[in-house]
């Protein structure tokens, strides 16, 4: 009826008012959390599908805002790339991520990759290719020791640009992981020439393969594709033992997931899995 749908209309304009006064808030307490220290790394573990063997971290953002309280990368991510703050917020976490990775790797195999997200405004910001640069050197970590995670969306920006960065970090030992492959765009051809290492499969398709016929087909045919391409294949999400046998069958290589381990400071991480060393 009528009175119901202004009913509607009123708690969904209410609703609207809430997320503009929350976003406002949000945008202008993210400014001074940089300075405030309410930004810290957590680090998901990623392990080889056969014998759940560490091979990799990836670099989570968090925020424990002193005015929200925890506030999810889902919420403040965005908000970041629309106000162009995950400039200087993404300076913060390859220096962040670089300098707890080079304090803890003495407590892990060597080979062990630092995986760190990279945003599509980050590249557009002419220095990234220099800021890393100086971040392997300052922080003394081979450049095969890390691997940037990107999305299709970042290589579609600015084609020619993304691939010079690419090629130029890819000389110096960085790998490239196509992070979400398969939620946006998904054009095959625009991967091609691309200096691609790894490839991981958004964890949307993981969740069902239990269930779903279609997405079991779609995981073995990301996973096949990636390995006729000579990638790495990784699944995101993996929750559950069933997802894993799945995966295993499946040929998939590593995975990051609940079922291992949820993403923890580095402290935790060494108490976990690290060797003892003497100091
Ligand atoms: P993402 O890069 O796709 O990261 C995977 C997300 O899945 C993470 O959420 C992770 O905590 C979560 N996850 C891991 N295992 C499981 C699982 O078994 N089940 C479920 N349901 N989820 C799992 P998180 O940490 O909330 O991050 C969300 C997104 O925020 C990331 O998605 C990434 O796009 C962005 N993000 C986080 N940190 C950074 C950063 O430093 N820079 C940039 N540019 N983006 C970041
Ligand atoms: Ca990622
Ligand atoms: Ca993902
Ligand atoms: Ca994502």
């Amino acid at each position: 009826s009528k009175s119901s749908g202004r009913g509607r209309y009123h708690l969904f304009s209410g609703d609207l008012h809430v997320d503009f006064q929350r976003r406002t808030n949000l945008e202008r307490a993210m400014r001074g959390a940089l300075s405030n220290n309410e930004f810290y790394l957590a680090y998901q573990p990623k392990v080889s599908v056969a014998d759940q063997r560490l091979v990799g971290i990836e670099a989570l953002l968090r925020w424990q805002s002193a005015e929200f309280g925890m506030v999810g990368p889902d919420e403040f991510i965005p908000l970041a790339e629309e106000t162009g703050f995950i400039v200087q917020l993404g300076l913060w976490v390859m220096n962040e991520a670089f300098r707890e990775f080079s304090e803890a790797r003495l407590h892990f195999d060597p080979d062990l990759r630092l995986s760190i997200n990279l945003s599509p405004r980050q590249i557009q910001h002419s220095d990234l290719e220099n800021d890393i640069r100086d971040a392997l050197m300052t922080y003394d970590v081979p450049g095969k020791n890390l691997e940037l995670e990107i999305t299709e969306t970042f290589i579609i920006r600015d084609r020619a640009q993304c691939e010079a960065f690419m090629r130029s970090m890819s000389r110096v030992g960085v790998g490239f992981s196509l992070d979400d492959f398969g939620t946006g765009y998904s054009n095959l051809a625009s991967l091609k020439n691309l200096p691609l290492t790894t490839l991981k499969i958004d964890k949307t398709f993981v969740s069902d393969i239990e269930l779903d016929q279609d997405d079991r087909t779609l995981v073995n045919t990301v996973i096949q594709l990636g390995h006729n391409l000579g990638l790495i294949v990784i699944a995101e999400g993996v929750e559950t033992s069933g997802q894993h046998s799945f995966l295993h069958q499946a040929g998939c290589d590593e995975y990051q997931g609940y079922l291992f381990s949820p993403a923890v400071r580095m402290a935790d991480l060494i108490e976990s899995y690290g060797k003892k060393v003497a100091h």
